[in-house]
């Protein structure tokens, strides 16, 4: 804060995310550090006040845009805390001589961890059955399970990634682990990618016909907002169970709802949503065959220091007119 109340330094941070210490005591030797804790762009905008402090902004929900440039005379650069940079108006920023980045593959390791974590505890039940034997309900029924405790295995199973990127290609990777056949859609990456990763490029409608489970991996964008609607998902193989970690409105949500409905598909894994925080009594929560995360894919303690350290990187080479590493081009 600056003697006016506002957030002033040369790097501040729209929201509220993990920074180590080691990250934040670098930060310092670089024109110090503020947290504006805004919940959007418009609140951002007002607290850091015209300041000329204000250098590079790092944000991970809040929209980063005109509003918010217009209140940072001298921004430099702007630094989505992790992959995803839907929430960044990147054409407005290039308008404005800022460097928009993000720390792309920091966090790719958490997620595709993450994704698999979904995969099993849907297909395994064990989200499920770790709250029957808390309940005291193992006691009550003895050694003869309920049905719903015999899962399905991923051995042998196809699996279907959309988005080859960071996260897809590792998903790829521990996919290979579980003994599992992997298919691909990603068009904008080339035959010698998905030779390299030994995975079989498919189309969306082809991969979702023959994946027992889908795991989407995908920027939000034009392109990607409601790629899976229920167009797509009638196309869907017989039993198959879906996987998002990448952003909610990748799917349409009410699609997705009436095809768990109606056994379309057999269940779904989510961490992520249309609105977040996922609404209270939305549909989706009062499903069984359905695991809810709170957004929380990139959130292992080592993806947060590898972050941390990104931003550094990327704030030094901002202040000194570099070309940060998560250059967004
Ligand atoms: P990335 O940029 O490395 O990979 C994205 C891939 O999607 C690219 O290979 C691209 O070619 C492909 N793609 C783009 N448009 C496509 C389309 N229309 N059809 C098919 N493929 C398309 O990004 P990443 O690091 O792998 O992250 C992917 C997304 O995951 C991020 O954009 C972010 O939204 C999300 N994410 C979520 C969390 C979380 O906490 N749940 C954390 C990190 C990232």
């Amino acid at each position: 804060m600056n003697d006016h109340g506002f957030v002033s330094a040369a790097t501040v941070f729209a929201d509220r995310f993990y920074m180590s210490d080691t990250a934040l005591r670098e930060l310092s030797t670089l024109g110090g550090y503020a947290c504006a804790g805004a919940g959007n762009a418009e609140d951002l905008a007002e607290k850091i006040g015209s300041s000329s402090a204000v250098k590079v902004i790092v944000s991970e929900y809040v929209p980063i845009n005109d509003v918010v440039l217009s209140h940072a005379p001298e921004l430099q650069g702007v630094i989505a805390y992790g992959a995803g940079y839907n929430h960044i108006d990147v054409k407005a920023m290039k308008r404005g001589g800022v460097k928009p980045c993000n720390c792309r593959g920091e966090n790719a390791e958490a997620v595709a961890e993450l994704a698999f974590g979904l995969m099993l505890s849907l297909l395994r039940r064990i989200h499920r059955a770790d709250a029957w034997v808390r309940a005291g309900e193992w006691v009550k029924a003895g050694m003869v399970l309920p049905e719903w405790a015999s899962g399905r295995e991923l051995w042998k199973k196809t699996l279907g990634v959309i988005g080859l990127g960071q996260i897809g290609a590792r998903v790829v990777r521990i996919a290979k682990g579980f003994g599992m056949e992997t298919i691909a859609y990603d068009p904008c990456m080339s035959s010698e990618v998905y030779s390299r990763l030994g995975v079989e490029p498919v189309t969306l409608a082809g991969l979702l016909s023959r994946s027992d489970v889908v795991t989407i991996h995908v920027p939000l964008s034009s392109e990607t907002e409601g790629m899976l609607d229920s167009l797509a998902l009638a196309g869907a193989k017989p039993g198959m169970i879906l996987v998002n970690t990448s952003r909610g409105r990748v799917i349409d949500e009410e699609a997705l709802v009436a095809a768990l409905q109606t056994g379309l598909i057999e269940g779904a894994a989510l961490d992520v949503f249309a609105a977040e925080p996922l609404p209270a009594g939305h549909p989706l929560t009062g499903m069984d065959n359905v695991i809810l995360s709170p957004h929380m894919g990139a959130l292992s303690r080592e993806a947060g220091d590898r972050l941390s350290d990104s931003v550094v990187r990327q704030v030094r080479a901002i202040l000194e007119g570099g070309s940060p590493e998560g250059l967004i081009r």
